[in-house]
């Protein structure tokens, strides 16, 4: 697995992470045993002027991490098939053709990356990592090649912090610390959370359903924040 990692950081990877999925389901996992789970940074200053809302820097860096994500999970799926192995490249999630219904994904990146041990859930239901903070997006990729599978993370490093919550303009987080296998309704209210971010991303013309105030002010995106002035 080091040529994808090195693939993977060649390719403008921040984090790259190993999972056994063989825990979860095989249905979600399309019956393949293994996660390659990666990030991609969001850039820090686009980041910081979103304290008080979306910008249209801030779409078009969801759009330009996307698409870099989404080249590199095809890049690996191939570098792994070329070898003989089955490997899914699950793309990056979308505001775009999400289902609304759900808003939820048969199998989200960052349960992958929690038992990749990339960071925990917090209490904004997004994916913290101690290097970024949520101030990432994430893709996957299934694979039956053997990996080295890292320790999973299983609980929140959240604590007491409420800052997220304490900036959320609709309440959405409900303030519970994630466990794994805690369902994401008892810990954010996804449609109040959608219903805002439409709201918010029509004020400034983008179409992706985007806010990212909980992301700016998560400590420890702050910490990655001042870490790259
Ligand atoms: S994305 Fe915005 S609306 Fe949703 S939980 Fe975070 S701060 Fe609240
Ligand atoms: S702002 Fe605080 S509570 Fe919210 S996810 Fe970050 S560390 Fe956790």
């Amino acid at each position: 697995m080091e040529r994808v990692e090195q693939l993977l950081r060649d390719m403008g990877a921040a984090l790259v992470g190993f999972a056994d999925l063989r825990a979860l389901p095989e249905e979600v996992r399309h019956g393949l045993p293994y996660g390659i789970s990666f990030a991609v940074a969001v850039d820090a200053e686009i980041v910081a002027d979103v304290i008080d809302g979306p910008t249209v820097e801030y779409a078009g860096e969801y759009e330009r991490t996307n698409d870099m994500l989404d080249q590199m999970g095809e890049a690996v799926a191939e570098m792994l098939r070329a070898e003989g192995h089955q490997a899914v490249a699950v793309p990056a999630t979308s505001s775009v053709g999400l289902d609304l219904r759900t808003l939820s994904s048969v199998l989200p990146h960052k349960t992958v990356a929690t038992r990749a041990g990339l960071g925990w859930i917090g209490k904004c239901a997004l994916l913290i990592t101690e290097e970024y903070g949520s101030a990432i997006r994430l893709a996957t990729v299934l694979t039956d090649a053997e990996v080295c599978a890292a320790e999973p993370v299983d609980e929140s490093r959240c604590g007491d912090c409420t800052a997220c919550l304490d900036v959320c303009p609709t309440d959405a987080p409900t303030g519970e610390l994630w466990e794994a296998g805690v369902p994401r309704e008892r810990i954010l209210d996804a449609f109040a959370c959608m219903r805002m971010a439409k709201e918010m991303a029509g004020r400034v013309g983008v179409r992706h359903i985007i806010c990212g105030m909980c992301i700016a002010a998560c400590p420890w995106t702050r910490r990655y924040l001042e870490c790259s002035r």
